[in-house]
């Protein structure tokens, strides 16, 4: 059932659930609209999926648009001012910020673990805007179920009535009133366009589906009772499972300062130019690359190490002190 002047989006990730959330939305009679995705971009040029990533995501666009007619709407980061302009995780990690304790400026350089920067101004603001578009709004309750809120579940939340025999049913407390108009709330004449929001979170994972239980957002994959396993199976079966789960493949920007050492070394193995880059990077940064201290070139002189015999790959019982 469509909700007038609605809007109905995913945003897809490329995990299994994600994709999997497709067909749950299909099997279920659900309207869909677009789909979107929050693309990152380690400079202007070269994203910040590994290649076999960059391959499978498109060989993805070309599955979902044949099957489900629909174009992936791919999105970044712009710089506030100028919004053709592409903020890449290199343009943001050389942009100069005020430090209140040192009352100077210094370069972001590499995010710091808590509250780090590249999630937020690269991804989840990203999506934030797009959701927040002028001609669009979120859904919302009548002002009478706000205290119905947090107890409801999503589909009762976007309004619909569905009562199909496929539909997981969780407790729902004090939820009393039909939530079915999104807004016949005087305060939110005006608006054009409501939009209910798609996303693709596997049957078992209760705390994600209690923190994303909300206005406005559905959960397919819980409605139909899809768990991780039966994502996977379903993303196998039609040529859209990931390589990062059947690969050595790093889900994720190949960047990334919370990516463990295997994944590093993989990296400069396998991709020494992105490497040149994160030693370049590592010069400039204020802020050193892993939490503990330890820079890229920390790394570096690691590998190198190993490459030479000195230490072994993998030792458990390796010991900074050994190459520093
Ligand atoms: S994968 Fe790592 S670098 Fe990329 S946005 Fe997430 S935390 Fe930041």
């Amino acid at each position: 059932m469509r909700e007038p002047n609605t809007q109905y989006i995913l945003s897809l990730s490329y995990g299994k659930d994600s994709l999997a959330c497709l067909e749950a939305i299909r099997l279920l009679g659900l309207p869909l609209d677009r789909i979107v995705h929050a693309e990152i971009w380690a400079t202007d040029t070269i994203p910040a999926d590994l290649p076999p990533m960059v391959d499978f995501k498109q060989k993805a666009d070309c599955i979902i648009e044949e099957r489900y007619g629909i174009t992936v709407e791919h999105i970044c980061a712009t710089r506030e001012r100028e919004r053709e302009e592409r903020l890449s995780y290199e343009k943001q990690f050389y942009t100069l910020r005020f430090n209140k304790e040192r009352q100077d400026y210094s370069l972001y350089g590499f995010p710091v673990r808590k509250g780090q920067w590249c999630t937020s101004k690269l991804k989840t603001e990203v999506l934030t805007k797009f959701f927040n578009q002028s001609n669009i709004r979120n859904a919302v309750l009548r002002d009478t179920d706000k205290g119905n809120e947090k107890q409801s579940f999503s589909r009762r939340n976007s309004g619909f009535s569905d009562t199909s025999d496929a539909v997981v049913q969780f407790p729902i407390e004090n939820t009393t009133v039909e939530q079915s108009a999104f807004s016949q709330c005087p305060k939110h004449k005006g608006h054009k366009t409501n939009i209910v929001q798609y996303l693709g979170i596997a049957a078992d994972e209760p705390e994600r589906i209690e923190r994303h239980t909300k206005q406005g957002i559905i959960l397919p994959l819980v409605e139909l009772g899809w768990d991780e396993q039966m994502c996977r199976k379903w993303c196998e079966e039609n040529d859209l499972l990931s390589p990062i789960y059947t690969t050595a493949t790093r889900g994720g920007c190949w960047f990334c300062h919370n990516q463990g050492v295997e994944q590093l070394r993989l990296l400069r193995k396998d991709y020494p130019e992105y490497w040149e880059l994160m030693l370049k990077w590592d010069n400039d940064s204020p802020v050193t690359f892993h939490p503990d201290g330890h820079t890229v070139h920390d790394f570096e002189k690691r590998f190198a190490a190993e490459d030479k015999g000195l230490i072994k790959a993998g030792d458990t019982k390796f010991r900074w002190k050994q190459v520093l």
